[in-house]
């Protein structure tokens, strides 16, 4: 996908095909209002997908006056829970999106759904089949082949009645019978060769308990629960296409009034160097190859709020990579520059050091201490107050910025040289300690207010480094989170794909002072080394915890 299609223009706000669609049918009297849903599955926690097709439903719904519901389409009593249902709720709220009170679920529906399948069934549309899964199976046909109808096709309205009822009563087992729409075996669309509307599942529903031992199909399910809720545009996802003429029918053979929701298509979020599929994301879960729906690695919603996204960022993310009705694949890139983007001019920033190295200050009065002080935002001096910083004797610096022995590109400490530590003073190192291994463990240093001609810049202009003092500051847990696989397009081996540095530990971090008053779920730049987030809920003041959202610089691969 080529990049000049993401500027910075809002492409919500442009013209999508979607909102093409309703242009028409408003313009056409078709509808009087715009009404939409989202109808999330209870089965899962949702993912960065899933925010894409929340912005899109509510945002349409927002734009164009009308109302979005949330409707939970709980038609499998197996697979839910209400730690989804919770989960799926405080995560639409999260995003800044308000769903048209009650909240729905398709087995409101559970009584009305019956009563339209005996109507279907009265109508010579719908009948009970005997035939096992298996032979459902064999019956279908293949995309070349055409279907053969079923022994039982042309039962009478009346036994088709009686055997509903007897299924709803209770009378077999699972699996022994279902209802089935009487369409066409030899239809080229193989949704259309007389698909499932009713199966029995002797299993209790977070909702309903135990008082349904059949559940309706999912197509079955969703057109009427559209229709029932009196939806305009039934917005979904591109391998509901072949779906579709399916929910058409089904509204038509209930005589449903106009006006009946339109479906439209549209194509799912796919993101690099990362998964989707409930099914994977529940394994890495269960198989614990994460730390739970939240670890801060997964693209779910949950997950990237606790990584310090905002939702602000994540809704910039969705417009800017719009709506297409063509599959493609995201860069994470973009995930990673709308939060960039959006913390920028509202974060502090601060320093911290990740790999501290010890340096000494000859020339710095033992035990005492100096203050300066630093805006937290740099770039715009009027904005906010100044923080104290505190210098002391000894301080540390991030081990990366010094080298025993520098090539050329590297401008930052080395021997000899001189650096300017960030809104502090000039520092020149005269002497290296090393261990057995002859690594530096202490650099000797002395300071000046004023540059000395030292450093590695042009015309001997000295780097600006991050530091800490030695005593004042605060040790913390820094954790530096990257992307959760090592392959753009991970296939889900998971054994094989993961990046084995998606977490990183910073044992030996120290914080400056001034986030000693950090509040948990508080966002800082720590200059030079990314955006930082005091981490909900292990972050306290004893406990100091931050989690990097996301680093300083654009990286696109
Ligand atoms: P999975 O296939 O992983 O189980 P799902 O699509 O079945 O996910 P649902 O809970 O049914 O999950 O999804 C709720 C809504 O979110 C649906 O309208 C679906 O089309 C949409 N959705 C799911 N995944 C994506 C995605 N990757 N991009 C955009 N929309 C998505
Ligand atoms: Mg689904």
């Amino acid at each position: 996908m080529s990049a000049d299609i993401f500027d910075d223009t809002d492409k919500a706000e442009g013209g999508n095909f979607i909102r093409n669609f309703i242009d028409e049918d408003l313009a056409a009297g078709r509808y009087t209002g715009v009404t939409t849903r989202f109808p999330p599955e209870p089965n899962g926690y949702l993912h960065i997908g899933h925010a894409k097709s929340i912005c899109l439903n509510f945002g349409l719904a927002q734009d164009y006056n009308g109302r979005c519901n949330l409707r939970f389409d709980d038609t499998n009593p197996v697979k839910e829970d209400v730690e989804y249902v919770d989960s799926i709720r405080e995560d639409v709220r999260w995003l800044g999106f308000q769903w048209q009170e009650p909240i729905h679920y398709a087995s409101d529906y559970f009584e009305k759904l019956y009563e339209c399948a005996e109507v279907l069934i009265q109508k010579g549309l719908a009948y009970v089949d005997d035939l096992t899964a298996e032979e459902v199976r064999e019956y279908r046909g293949t995309l070349t082949e055409p279907g053969k109808n079923s022994p039982w096709r042309d039962r009478g309205v009346e036994e088709n009645l009686d055997l509903f009822r007897r299924m709803r009563a209770g009378e077999f087992a699972d699996g022994a019978k279902s209802l089935r729409a009487k369409i066409d075996m030899a239809s080229p669309n193989i949704n259309m060769r007389d698909p499932a509307l009713y199966r029995i599942r002797k299993a209790s529903h977070h909702r309903t308990g135990d008082q349904w031992v059949i559940y309706p199909m999912y197509d079955y399910t969703h057109c009427v629960s559209d229709a029932i809720e009196g939806m305009s545009h039934s917005i979904c996802t591109l391998e509901f296409e072949d779906h579709r003429p399916l929910y058409d029918w089904v509204l038509e053979a209930l005589d449903w009034p106009a006006p009946r929701p339109r479906q439209i298509e549209f194509a799912r979020l796919n993101l690099e160097y990362t998964v989707m599929s409930k099914r994977k994301l529940l394994q890495l879960v269960k198989e614990n190859f994460v730390d739970g729906w939240d670890d801060p690695r997964l693209p779910t919603v949950a997950a990237l709020r606790r990584r310090g996204f905002t939702p602000e960022s994540l809704r910039l993310f969705a417009s800017r990579i719009g709506v297409a009705k063509r599959d493609s694949w995201i860069e994470y890139y973009w995930l990673e520059k709308s939060v960039r983007d959006d913390l920028n001019p509202q974060t502090p920033r601060v320093m911290a050091v990740l790999k501290p190295l010890k340096v000494v200050i000859e020339n710095f009065p033992e035990g005492e201490t100096r203050e300066f002080s630093g805006p937290l935002f740099p770039d715009e001096p009027d904005k906010m107050p100044f923080r104290k910083l505190v210098m002391e004797r000894e301080i540390f610096i991030d081990e990366d910025d010094f080298m025993l022995d520098p090539p050329k590109k590297f401008y930052r400490l080395g021997p000899g040289r001189e650096v300017l530590l960030r809104w502090g003073f000039y520092i020149h190192c005269h002497e290296v300690v090393k261990d057995a291994e002859g690594r530096a463990t202490e650099l000797r240093c002395t300071y000046s207010e004023e540059p000395r001609g030292f450093g590695a810049g042009s015309g001997g202009q000295p780097a600006v480094i991050h530091w800490v003092p030695g005593k004042a500051s605060i040790p913390a847990h820094v954790r530096l989170y990257d992307r959760l696989f090592k392959v753009p397009r991970p296939k889900g081996d998971l054994g094989k794909e993961l990046n084995p540095e998606s977490l990183v530990d910073c044992p030996g971090a120290r914080l400056e002072p001034y986030l000693a008053e950090a509040q948990a779920g508080q966002r800082f730049q720590f200059e030079r080394l990314g955006y930082f987030i005091a981490d909900e809920p292990l972050h306290s003041r004893e406990t100091p915890t931050f989690n990097r959202i996301v680093t300083l610089r654009d990286k696109r691969s």
